[in-house]
């Protein structure tokens, strides 16, 4: 089974892995219902964070087409595949 895994604390909540995602995969939440994370200072200084965070809800869906893994501002995404094999996400 796919899991894909968010780092929370680097989400900007940019939204761009819920967008290009072609399972939905991605739920957005509004930011308040996440209260023990505290946001990653270096990815503050980098990026805007929104006022939502992204939360995986469909994991076991995903498809492994990578499409998220570009676009996700935080680089905050992490998908292990059936076979084991580690996808991380690389911002451009
Ligand atoms: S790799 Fe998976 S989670 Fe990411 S966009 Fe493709 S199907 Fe969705
Ligand atoms: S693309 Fe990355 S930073 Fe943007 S909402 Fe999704 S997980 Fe968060």
């Amino acid at each position: 089974m796919v899991e894909v895994v968010v780092e929370l604390e680097k989400c900007t909540g940019c939204a761009h892995c819920r967008d290009v995602c072609p399972v939905n995969v991605f739920e957005l939440k509004p930011r308040d219902q996440f209260p023990d994370v505290v946001d990653d200072p270096a990815v503050g200084a980098k990026f805007q964070f929104r006022g939502e965070k992204s939360l995986v809800i469909h994991g076991p869906d995903c498809i492994v087409c990578e499409a998220c893994l570009f676009e996700c501002e935080g680089e905050c995404i992490t998908i292990k595949d059936d076979e084991g094999k580690v996808h991380n996400s690389t911002y451009k």
